[in-house]
């Protein structure tokens, strides 16, 4: 039997209040008991993603008007301290277990993705640090079946990087039906998603070809996490396209945009052979179809994918670049994060 934990009645909580663009606040919040089917997870680390700052500064999925009070974020790991009556009759997850919180708090269960398995398309979810509160905190109570095990002997703060950014790249590429030994461009490849998707790339067998821009330092990451090769769109401008046809041979079988800006879509286009795949995970994109092209979309990926992703970092095959930092740092890691100056990612430390 597990043991009791001592749970504090208030824990610290990076908070929304204001509009739009307000920065986080530090609260004290009081930590409720968990409801029938939830469990109650003392929270230790967050990764920060590109969609919290669309929480804090509005644009993307954010909703026209902001739901405040909100505590974002979305990719937590922490251990369970209690779970509610139902919740311990019912489900496999038992105190001080070690879970993972990612981007959806439900889905319907009833809609055509759901019934399924792609429960990442379910049109009803409720978004982690979006619509209801997230993971900047040391203490959230969580329904337990959107709950994620994280096996034994992972890094948490690396486990932290899978929830979102890991298993949205690993999840997009497969989708694409990966042949061994073809091109894949990635654009925005030095990012927390890109540089995952770089090594999951390199796992599905695939050639890759990294864009991205911006830092000299740029470059070296991405071979070092494995690219083949590296084209700085910025450098290249007008360039652009030829460097890629040229160095992909004709041009990418597949393009994994990972880029959250339209420029990244309308210089992509013309990358492509002739019937090949294209993988979206950022906005919708201008007319692009000359090609016979297969175009895709992919938000986030299925509590399976996370599970398939996590063993990869277990085995030590995908390791996300990290930098911790405090949870008092956490405006500022999102202004880096949106001025674009993060390689790989940034994880707050909430202990
Ligand atoms: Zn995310
Ligand atoms: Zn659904």
């Amino acid at each position: 039997m597990a043991k009791a934990v001592q749970v504090p009645p208030t824990a610290l909580a990076a908070t929304l209040t204001g509009p739009y663009s307000e920065p986080y606040e530090f609260l004290q919040q009081q930590v409720s008991p968990p409801g029938e089917k939830e469990a109650l997870v003392s929270l230790s680390f967050s990764g920060v993603c590109h969609g919290d700052v669309y929480s804090r500064d509005g644009g993307g999925p954010a909703p026209p008007a902001p739901h405040r009070p909100l505590i974002g974020g979305h990719e937590g790991v922490g251990t369970i301290v209690a779970l509610g009556a139902n919740a311990a009759n019912s489900c496999s997850f038992r105190i001080g277990d070690l879970v993972g919180i990612a981007w959806r708090t439900s889905v319907c269960g009833k809609c055509e993705p759901c019934l399924s398995g792609r429960e990442n398309h379910c049109g009803e979810q409720v978004i982690t640090g979006l619509h209801a509160s997230g993971t900047y905190q040391q203490y959230i109570t969580f329904p337990v079946d959107q709950l994620i095990p994280i096996p034994d002997g992972i890094d948490l703060p690396q486990a932290c990087c899978v929830l979102c950014a890991g298993v949205t790249a690993f999840s997009s590429l497969r989708l694409m039906d990966p042949q061994p030994g073809t091109w894949c461009v990635i654009a925005g490849a030095a990012g927390g998603l890109g540089h995952l998707a770089i090594q999951y790339a390199k796992c599905f067998g695939l050639r890759v070809l990294a864009i991205d821009g911006g830092g000299a330092d740029k470059e070296a990451f991405c071979r070092d996490m494995g690219a083949d090769t590296y084209v700085d769109f910025i450098k290249e401008g007008v360039r652009l396209v030829e460097k890629v046809r040229s160095a992909t041979v004709g041009g990418a079988h597949s393009v994994l945009v990972l880029s959250p800006h339209q420029g990244s879509y309308d210089l992509l286009y013309p990358k492509w052979k002739y019937t090949r795949v294209l993988n979206l995970n950022g906005f919708p994109l201008r007319p692009i179809l000359k090609k016979a092209l297969l175009v895709r979309s992919n938000q986030t990926g299925t509590k399976n994918d996370i599970r398939e992703a996590l063993k990869l970092t277990v085995s030590g095959q995908v390791k996300c670049k990290v930098e911790v930092m405090g949870l008092e740092a956490l405006n500022e890691a999102l202004d880096r994060l949106r001025a674009g100056k993060v390689l790989g990612k940034l994880v707050v430390n909430l202990r």
